[in-house]
């Protein structure tokens, strides 16, 4: 029986990496696969792992019937043997609905791979609805770990260093604004809850002065 499968983890499990060898393995016997994905850091139609592989992909943006572009490609003689979809807590609900129809109604294997929850900890709207279609959730086995070695289950956003808790849910990659380098860090939920960053914990230590800011 087809399904939708679910690949969950944080940011740094290795989601792409995993995605792309999935590919690669089906590629090897001879199934088509289509790949979509969103805002990947390589950019736009590009699949990429941090282990520096990149492959073409289907950029799926906000909007983008995903059902519909199945059913164009094989309608216009494409193959395609089953889906991959990388990014996709980025997809709108609806977005993750056609994905199970491209199961249920095309017979196809779906494979979505995504990050659970925003540096809020607060799901995607992408990732609960999968949550709620998926047939099958795997969390994905190569663990993320925090800078004090615990395992990394929550994602956070720095700036300067520093994690902040309010913004936007989606500031796409690693993004310069005029003063201060956003970026992500994996945390424990422990150091999450304390927004202790590796930044924050080696300026802690360097001077016993500064307590680390606890939120209760
Ligand atoms: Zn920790």
């Amino acid at each position: 029986m087809p399904e939708l499968v679910f690949f969950s983890g944080t940011m740094d499990c290795g989601k792409s990496t995993l995605a792309l060898q999935i590919a690669h393995n089906r590629d090897a016997r001879g199934l088509q696969g289509v790949i979509f994905t969103r805002d990947d850091r390589a950019g736009t139609g590009k699949l990429s792992s941090r282990l520096g592989l990149v492959t073409e992909a289907v950029e799926a943006p906000e909007g983008m019937d995903v059902y519909a572009y199945l059913v164009d490609q094989l309608s216009q003689g494409g193959k395609a043997d089953y889906v991959i979809v990388d990014e996709a807590q980025f997809l709108a609900p609806a977005q993750i609905d056609q994905l199970a129809r491209i199961v249920d109604d095309l017979g196809l294997d779906v494979y979505a791979f995504g990050i659970t929850t925003d540096f809020r900890t607060k799901l995607f709207p992408g990732s609960q609805r999968l949550i709620e279609l998926a047939d099958r959730i795997e969390q994905l086995q190569v663990e993320a770990l925090c800078w004090c070695g615990a395992r990394a289950t929550h994602n956070a956003r720095t700036v300067g260093g520093h994690m902040v808790v309010e913004g936007e849910q989606v500031v796409v990659g690693d993004v310069n604004t005029a003063a201060e380098v956003v970026g992500y860090e994996v945390l424990c939920r422990r150091h999450h809850r304390r927004r202790m960053t590796s930044a924050s914990s080696r300026a802690a230590s360097l001077s016993p002065d500064v307590l680390p800011v606890t939120p209760a």
